[in-house]
């Protein structure tokens, strides 16, 4: 009885961690030693990055066989370059950053990193070069200056300060009675989406990887927000590797390449402005996402005025 009675519990453990929006697979594989869906080849060799140019070529996936998420896609990301991926909910954004990261393998089709097949290369090493800001962080229970450092466990305060500095929450950390040892985490100070975001930029700056995935969190964040975090982001993602999976176009203006998602097809690429010019459906996402934060605007100043 006790035997069976540990697993589950553990179970219980593991559901209610979901349950929570455990989304960060790095960190769940560390916390939880998740035995994950991939497995590595008996001769999977050390990945080898040079620049960290991304290829997916032709890319076929399904999580139930009978319902094709992605169906041919076929795109690059030169090395220090930043692709951002946009498109309707259910798409399969997110998904094309869960193949990256190789948390599933293709169904057919390939994934390279500087020409080396993901299926081919330990996880290990590919989690090395891969820096993952999930949309939903989690923290650990102990000290903000712990879960930043989590990034490079060496890293001096100093580093860890400049990092938080880079990510913009170093004025937030200091206005905290305890400062950077403060607690955070299930036990400790909860902290807002946005700042939890911010601390998992700080841990990537600290880590400074070549290849860098930003799964940008779905939940509306107020402009104030928006903009420190777009501005950290872009510290970060200079030159480097970097796929953005958007959920608001106005972090993709930027990007050297935009490649609109839709039923698990590419339906457009291009830049912002090829991509406006077109007329199609970036556009109207565009002009949606534009009136919809005027009027946001608009009422906030009625508010404000009452
Ligand atoms: P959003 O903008 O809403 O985040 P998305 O474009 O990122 O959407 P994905 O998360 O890639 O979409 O999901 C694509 C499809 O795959 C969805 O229909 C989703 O229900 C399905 N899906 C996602 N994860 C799983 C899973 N683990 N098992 C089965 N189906 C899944």
């Amino acid at each position: 009885l006790l035997q069976l009675s540990v697993p589950l519990n553990f179970i219980g453990f593991v559901y209610r961690e979901i349950r929570q929006g455990l989304t960060d697979i790095e960190e769940m594989f560390d916390l939880l030693e998740v035995k994950p869906e991939v497995v590595d080849a008996p001769d999977a060799k050390e990945l080898v990055i040079g620049n960290g140019a991304i290829t997916f070529k032709d890319v076929h996936f399904a999580y139930d066989p009978a319902r094709p998420i992605l169906k041919g896609i076929s795109f690059e990301v030169p090395a220090g370059k930043t692709v951002a991926v946009v498109g309707p909910s259910g798409a399969g954004k997110s998904t094309l950053s869960r193949l990256l990261y190789r948390f599933y393998d293709v169904q057919s089709g390939t994934i390279t990193i500087d020409g080396q097949d993901l299926r081919t290369v330990t996880q290990k090493s590919l989690r090395k070069v891969i820096g993952m800001v999930p949309q939903d962080t989690v923290l650990f229970n102990d000290t903000i200056a712990y879960n930043v450092r989590y990034g490079r466990p060496g890293a001096s305060e100093a580093e860890v300060m400049a990092a938080a500095e880079i990510a913009q929450i170093g004025d937030f950390i200091r206005q905290l009675p305890e400062g950077f040892e403060t607690k955070v985490g299930e036990r400790g100070l909860k902290l807002s989406g946005g700042e939890k975001q911010r601390v998992a930029i700080a841990r990537t700056v600290l880590k400074s990887p070549p290849v860098l995935i930003l799964d940008e969190a779905t939940s509306a964040l107020d402009t104030t927000t928006e903009r420190e975090i777009q501005a950290a982001l872009d510290v970060v993602s200079k030159n480097r590797t970097t796929l953005v999976i958007a959920h608001r176009l106005s972090t993709v203006i930027g990007a050297d390449e935009i490649i609109v998602l839709k039923s698990g097809v590419i339906a457009e690429r291009g830049t912002h402005a090829e991509l406006l010019a077109r007329n199609g459906l970036y556009a109207s996402m565009w002009n949606r996402q534009r009136e919809a934060t005027q009027a946001e605007e608009h009422l906030k100043q009625v508010r404000e005025n009452d």
